[in-house]
C-alpha cells in the first residue's frame, strides 16, 4: 500500500463571502512534499477513486459534476488526463465549453450547460463552464453588467436545483501565478506538439490579468455554497495540483459512501435454480 500524505494535505472549501487571496503566493504551497512523494500518493488516491467510481456508478443515486475553471495553461486538461485515467470510461463524460455558438447565444446561458449535466451514476467533468458567463463575458465586456451581475444568483439557484435533484457539484479553480503562466505559454510556442493550444486570445486574456483576478474573486465569494463549494487549487506545481484534486474527489465520494445495490429477490430465486 503506497503511503498517503498527512490529512492536512487537502484544501478546504471557500466559505461563502470569503475574499480569497489570489496572488502568486497562493499558487504554491510552502514546504510541499517532493514531486515523487506526491506522485506516489496521487496514484494511491486514483486507485481508491477507481473503486469508488465503480460503486458510485452501480449505486446510481447521485451524479457527480466536477467543474474545472482556470486561466489559460492553468492545467485543466492536465487534471482531466490525470484523473480521467482512474475512471472506467463508461461512467464518465467530459464537456468543454468554448465561445457559444449563434444558436447557444439565442438561448439562456445555462441552456447548453444543463444538457450535459451528468445523469445519475455518472461523473461529469466540465472543462470551463457556465462560470465563463461571469468571467470572460464580464472581463471582455461581451455583455453589460445588467446582464452578467444577476447571473451569480441565477447560477446559485441552478446549482441548488441540481443538488436537490441528486447532482453533487464540486468546483475547482486552478490557480496559477502570472510568472508560471508566462512560462507555460512560452512552452506552447516552442513545442510543436503544444503550438495548437496557443491562441491569440490567450494574450488578450493575459493582458487582462487583474480584471480576471477580480472576476474570479467575485465568483469564489458569491458562488461557493455548502452544497456546491469552490476549491482553490494551488496549481503552479502540477504534482501538487493533481494530488489536491484527487484528494478532494476521494473525500467527496467517500462521504457519499456509495454502495452496490442488493440483488432483487426474484433474481436471487432465479439464480438458485440457475446454479
Ligand atoms: P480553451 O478552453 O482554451 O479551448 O478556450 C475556450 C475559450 O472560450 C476561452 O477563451 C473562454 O474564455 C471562451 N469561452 C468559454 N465560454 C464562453 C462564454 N460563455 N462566453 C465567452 N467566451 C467563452
Ligand atoms: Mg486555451
Amino acid at each position: 500500500m503506497p503511503k498517503d500524505l498527512p490529512a492536512a494535505w487537502r484544501v478546504s472549501a471557500v466559505s461563502a463571502g470569503e475574499q480569497v487571496a489570489l496572488g502568486s503566493n497562493a499558487a504554491r504551497i510552502e514546504n510541499a512534499p517532493g514531486k515523487k512523494e506526491l506522485e506516489v500518493a496521487t496514484q494511491s488516491l486514483l486507485s481508491r477513486l477507481a473503486e469508488l467510481q465503480e460503486a458510485f456508478h452501480a449505486d446510481g443515486r447521485h451524479s457527480l459534476l466536477l467543474v474545472l475553471q482556470g486561466r489559460d495553461a492553468s492545467g485543466k486538461d492536465g487534471v482531466i488526463k490525470s484523473v480521467y485515467g482512474a475512471f472506467n470510461p463508461t461512467g464518465v463524460r467530459v464537456a468543454a465549453f468554448g465561445p457559444p455558438s449563434s444558436l447557444e447565444l439565442k438561448h439562456d446561458f445555462l441552456w447548453r450547460v444543463h444538457q450535459v449535466v451528468p445523469p445519475r451514476g455518472m461523473i461529469g467533468v466540465f472543462n470551463r463552464s457556465h462560470y465563463e458567463d461571469v468571467l470572460a463575458v464580464r472581463v471582455r465586456k461581451l455583455a453589460p453588467e445588467t446582464v452578467w451581475q444577476p447571473r451569480f444568483e441565477q447560477i446559485n439557484h441552478f446549482e441548488q436545483m441540481l443538488h436537490e435533484n441528486g447532482v453533487i457539484i464540486r468546483k475547482c479553480f486552478l490557480h496559477i501565478s502570472r510568472e508560471e503562466q508566462r512560462e507555460r505559454l512560452l512552452a506552447r510556442l516552442d513545442d510543436p506538439h503544444k503550438n495548437w493550444k496557443f491562441r491569440l486570445e490567450d494574450l488578450d486574456d493575459r493582458a487582462l490579468w487583474d480584471e480576471y483576478t477580480d472576476a474570479y474573486r467575485d465568483v469564489l465569494a458569491k458562488c461557493s455554497t455548502p452544497d456546491s463549494p469552490w476549491f482553490v487549487i494551488p496549481s503552479d506545481e502540477k504534482a501538487v495540483r493533481n494530488y489536491l484534486v484527487a484528494r478532494m474527489l476521494v473525500d467527496t465520494l467517500e462521504a457519499v459512501n456509495p454502495t452496490y445495490p442488493a440483488m432483487q429477490q426474484a433474481v436471487r430465486d432465479a439464480a438458485r435454480d440457475f446454479k
